[in-house]
């Protein structure tokens, strides 16, 4: 089995939840940020899915990387990240 969970360097691997907007914007939380709850009652968004990383630009290029191979092609203009996830 290859696991992707160690690390180097000390970088500490966390848990983002990906809303998708209204918009088609996919708006990139910390996971259990009080925020996702706002905009899914606010603007009727699916709760999302929950995404692990060393970091939020991680995430982003793992999910370009993950859409690709389902051949849609989204870019990085695609994601927002939300004011939690640069804390
Ligand atoms: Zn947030």
């Amino acid at each position: 089995m290859m696991s992707n969970k160690q690390t180097e360097g000390g970088n500490q691997m966390a848990n983002f939840t990906i809303v998708t907007m209204p918009s088609g914007i996919m708006r990139i939380h910390k996971a259990g940020c009080a925020d996702i709850k706002r905009e899914e009652m606010r603007s009727f968004v699916d709760s999302g899915w929950t995404v692990e990383g060393p970091d939020v630009d991680a995430v982003v290029t793992s999910q370009l990387e993950a859409f690709h191979h389902q051949d849609q092609q989204f870019t990085e203009n695609d994601f927002s990240v939300a004011p939690c996830c640069r804390r």
